[in-house]
Order: structure tokens, then C-alpha cells, then sequence
């Protein structure tokens, strides 16, 4: 019998002069890129974290600490195949993952496509089990005033029932 499990992420990360834009693994093209320890992935970081919540095992924080000098400018997927390794080992398979990034600018179109391939390679899971949105925020705050890129994920994970 499946036990499925649901995890809730969220990240954001500044936009600064001098770095890469990253996100879902991709660099996209753009003047500005993400403040960070690690690459700033927000887009990875919001979905590792909820795939620790959903196997009930803290967060990304807590594995990959922010001071440690390991995760110096770290590629996230790094982070993403590792989490993925634990939930693997213990007996979770991932059913599906829906993400939304929050970024005024660049356009997310082209590069969705890339992010999900990318991702879904690096979770070895079917591409069609992810689903990546991107949206504006009209705007509004520091994602409206291109300041900063945020991303939401949720996913659900069966494993067997251990009770
Ligand atoms: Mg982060």
C-alpha cells in the first residue's frame, strides 16, 4: 500500500550586478543574476525544500548550510540530486512537482522548456512529472521592481506505508 506525501517550498533571492542568472539549472541571459551563497537558484531551492518537507526531513538550510564553504558558489542541482537521493533511499518516488517563479524580468518563456528537462534529469524522473509557471507580480514589491526573483513549489511523493 502507497503512503503519499505532500511538501510546500518557497525561495527568493536578490538580483545583483556580476552574477549569472540561474534558475531550474538554466543560465538565462540577462544584465543581473542571483545573490547567493550557492548559484542563487531560487527556482531549485523552492522545490529541494519541498521535497524535504514532504519526506519529513527539515530543510535545505539545515543540509547545506549557508557558512559552509563547500557550497561556495555551488551548482543547486548538486543540492536537488542529493535530496533526491536521500527521499530515493528511503523509499519515495517523486509522483509530480508543480513550481511557479515570480520574476518581473526576463521572460521565463523561452527557457521553461530547458528548466524542465534540466530538472527532471537531475531527479531522474519523466519531464512530464514536472510542471514549471512563471509569473510577473504586476509590479507590485521587490519581485515588481526587478529586485529580487521568488519561486513557489509543491510536490507529492509515494513510498510505502510504514504504519
Ligand atoms: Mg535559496
Amino acid at each position: 500500500m502507497n503512503e503519499f506525501r505532500t511538501g510546500i517550498g518557497y525561495d527568493i533571492h536578490r538580483l545583483v550586478d556580476g552574477r549569472r542568472l540561474i534558475l531550474g539549472g538554466v543560465e538565462i541571459p540577462f544584465d543581473r543574476g542571483l545573490l547567493g551563497h550557492s548559484d542563487g537558484d531560487s527556482l531549485s531551492h523552492a522545490i529541494t525544500d519541498a521535497l524535504l518537507g514532504a519526506a519529513g526531513l527539515g530543510d535545505i538550510g539545515a543540509l547545506f548550510a549557508d557558512t559552509d564553504p563547500r557550497w561556495a558558489g555551488a551548482d543547486s542541482m548538486i543540492f536537488l540530486g542529493h535530496v533526491v537521493g536521500l527521499l530515493n533511499a528511503r523509499g519515495y518516488r517523486i509522483v509530480n512537482i508543480d513550481a511557479t517563479i515570480l520574476a518581473e524580468r526576463p521572460k521565463m518563456r523561452p527557457y521553461i522548456d530547458a528548466m524542465q528537462s534540466k530538472l527532471a534529469g537531475t531527479m531522474g524522473i519523466d519531464p512530464a512529472r514536472i510542471n514549471i509557471k512563471a509569473k510577473t507580480n504586476e509590479g507590485l514589491d521587490a519581485i515588481g521592481r526587478s529586485e529580487a526573483i521568488g519561486a513557489q513549489a509543491i510536490v507529492l511523493i509515494a513510498g510505502e506505508d510504514r504504519h
